[in-house]
């Protein structure tokens, strides 16, 4: 199954959490703070490749949303 991290909107923790496809946070409480309902974070290589540009050029190879020494 993948993982998802999913963030409080309430007080900012972020939890990683083992879920189905589609799951979206709405049934989660916040470890922290009890707040129910997190917000699923978008990571890993999309989330870089959505916010480097189009295409992703942007980042070298091997980089993996790093981008340390990447631009
Ligand atoms: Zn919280």
């Amino acid at each position: 199954m993948p993982m998802y991290e999913f963030g409080c909107p309430n007080c900012g923790t972020v939890t990683t959490e083992l879920c189905r496809m589609g799951e979206n946070g709405e049934l989660l409480t916040c470890v922290d703070c009890g707040h129910a309902g997190l917000m699923k974070q978008i990571s890993g290589f999309a989330s870089f490749g959505l916010s480097g540009g189009t295409g992703g050029g942007s980042c070298s190879p091997g980089c993996r949303g790093i981008c340390t020494g990447c631009h």
